[in-house]
């Protein structure tokens, strides 16, 4: 499967990928040549709206699109990505979530979200606790959509 690495002005599109389960790094500082480095090194896919940028590149899609949506509809069908593993990256750090026990996480969960949740996920890079939560509906339609 693809990964990327996107560029500083995709933070959007990057969160998107990772929502949808697809390996992107992402960076809010970081100098192109670094990108380049990244992208061989590792065979990511480089995510830019910089044309000079991409010419450099051995792997890049140059995004057209203004609106994030509009850029992850550009990837999926780039790269006949119609298969989807939403919810089992980390959205800050792109690290796949583990399951946690409820009894772990209740100190750092809101009260609320204890009475009715029973499944959670952890970062295991930044400790983040994740939970199908109020957006999760929301974000459940989008995917469907997207993805099929
Ligand atoms: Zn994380």
């Amino acid at each position: 499967m693809a990964s990327f690495v996107a560029d500083v002005h995709l933070a959007k599109l990057a969160k998107l990928l990772r929502l949808l389960g697809f390996d992107t790094l992402y960076f809010t500082h970081i100098e192109d040549e670094e990108l380049l480095k990244i992208s061989e090194d590792e065979g990511r896919w480089i995510l830019t709206k910089d044309r000079a940028l991409c010419k450099r590149a051995k792997q890049c899609l140059l995004i057209q699109a203004k609106k994030p949506k509009e850029q992850l509809k550009e990837v999926l069908e780039a790269f006949k990505l119609t298969r989807c593993n939403p919810f089992t990256r980390c959205l800050v750090d792109n690290a796949l979530l583990e399951s946690v026990p409820k009894e772990e996480v209740l100190a750092k969960i809101p009260p609320k979200v204890a009475q009715w949740c029973e499944e959670f996920e952890r970062c295991p890079e930044c400790g983040r606790i994740y939970w199908k939560g109020s957006h999760y509906d929301r974000m459940k339609r989008f995917i469907d959509g997207v993805c099929g």
